[in-house]
């Protein structure tokens, strides 16, 4: 897309709502590189992947028959270092997705200063339907089929939605086994015994309460005695809830895949955690539950998308109650809801900087395997509090300073880096 079909593009969006993620982050990108004087050239260079690698993969299944399963690997610009982003397994994923994921996880190293460009991964499959023999040669077929372009110092996976530490075990073996010598720091979000790092499990969630801390004192608001709500109950949506909680905010709904539950009282967040199946699922064990639409409409100080994309639209944005909404998931504002948002003065903390303390620690991880020194939980949480505080309040000056949206601020300071070092390059 050229920057005059981008403002094509720009006008429909204002007209029908794009839903489309990739046309969304395009758009974005493109305002952030105007405002930052960059040529449509850098655009041109920027507005997609530079690598996007589809794979078709025939796994056994358990009954004996073979299913071909569809995979993708998007590599978005590696000017700044390797590539870098976890990999997803839904029945949803599709090719323009992963595209925008490998962008916003450019975005993202840019914005907390990782070494690293953007890089994802997904693959079109059902977990919840699989065994975890099936789950096993399905993760260790994805990694035969992209090995070419994956690798320590190349493209560095990790996990995501429905993905996780076993699964990325599994892709580490069988790594090390293609290329005949131990690889830890080809993966991250691995368990610890096989080089995985203190605090990633929970980094995605810790970064999230860090960025809804400094959006609070921001608004002025305690977050002792805060009504939140956390859409989504996965690991950033899991964790959170039980940090908010631990640190006495009131949660008073959370979500699922299936409903969602809201008691203006709190609700027992204990018993709940340890309700929740692997998948993040716990409300079919209740009655009273409302849908997921009815929940981001409800009473609360702050609200947490934590699930999937495109959950607050132009259609709900005007009926969202929490004068503060922190960004969990991957692109659950389209732009015509942030601007929506924006107009009512609700600070928006977006997806690129809220979600980025998984793939900080992620970072940290790696480097533990590339020096062979493991460090403790507290030294993480030290290092990741100081990464996220410093994001946050580079992002919020800079809205502060130009009157933009914070999502706009972030793809400026996402953008600038990588466009700097396509430039030193001599790539464009
Ligand atoms: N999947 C996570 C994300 O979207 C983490 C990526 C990583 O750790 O590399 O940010």
């Amino acid at each position: 897309m050229g920057a005059t079909a981008v403002k094509r593009n720009q006008q429909k969006a204002n007209q029908e709502e794009a839903t489309n993620l990739l046309t969304s982050t395009q758009i974005v990108i493109h305002e952030a590189l105007s405002k930052l004087g960059f040529s449509d050239e850098m655009y041109e260079l920027l507005k997609e992947p530079l690598r996007m690698l589809t794979v078709r993969m025939p796994v056994r299944m358990d009954d004996g028959s073979i299913k071909v399963f569809t995979g993708y690997r998007a590599q978005h610009n590696d000017a700044v270092g390797p590539t870098k982003g976890g990999v997803r397994f839904h029945p949803e994923v599709d090719e323009e997705e992963v595209k925008a994921l490998s962008m916003w996880m450019s975005l993202k190293c840019g914005i907390v200063n990782l070494p690293y460009g953007g890089g994802k991964g997904g693959i079109i499959c059902d977990p919840r339907t699989m065994s975890m023999g099936e789950l096993e040669r399905l993760s260790r077929a994805y990694v035969r089929a992209i090995s070419q372009i994956v690798g320590p110092t190349k493209d560095i996976p990790a996990p995501d939605v429905y993905t996780n530490s076993q699964i990325m075990a599994w892709m580490m073996d069988e790594y090390s086994h293609l290329r005949e010598y131990d690889s830890p720091g080809f993966i991250t979000g691995k368990p610890l015994v096989l080089g995985g790092s203190q605090g990633r499990e929970k980094a995605t969630a810790q970064g999230v309460t860090i960025c809804i801390r400094e959006a609070a004192k921001q608004k002025g608001l305690e977050l002792k005695g805060a009504r939140v709500i956390v859409q989504g109950f996965g690991n950033a949506g899991s964790f959170l809830a039980k940090f908010m909680h631990e640190a006495g905010a009131k949660v008073v709904g959370i979500s699922d895949a299936y409903g969602a539950l809201y008691d203006r009282k709190g609700l027992d967040i204990d018993y709940l955690l340890d309700r929740r199946d692997s998948f993040g699922t716990v409300t079919t064990l209740f009655e009273n539950t409302i849908t997921n639409e009815e929940l981001l409409e409800m009473e609360c100080d702050i609200l947490v998308p934590a699930a999937i994309s495109n959950q607050i639209t132009a259609h709900n944005a005007h009926a969202i109650k929490a004068p503060i909404v922190v960004e969990a998931a991957n692109g659950p504002t389209t732009l015509e809801a942030t601007k929506i948002l924006t107009d009512r003065g609700i600070l928006l903390v977006p997806d690129v900087l809220a979600s980025a303390g998984g793939v900080t620690v992620s970072y940290f991880e790696w480097v533990q395997n590339n020096q062979g020194y493991y460090w403790t939980e507290e030294e993480v949480n030290e290092k990741l509090e100081k990464v996220l505080v410093q994001a946050f309040n580079n992002v919020h000056q800079l809205s502060q300073a130009r009157s933009i949206d914070m999502r706009l601020a972030a793809y400026m300071i996402g953008a600038r880096r990588m466009a700097e070092a396509s430039k030193f390059r001599g790539w464009v």
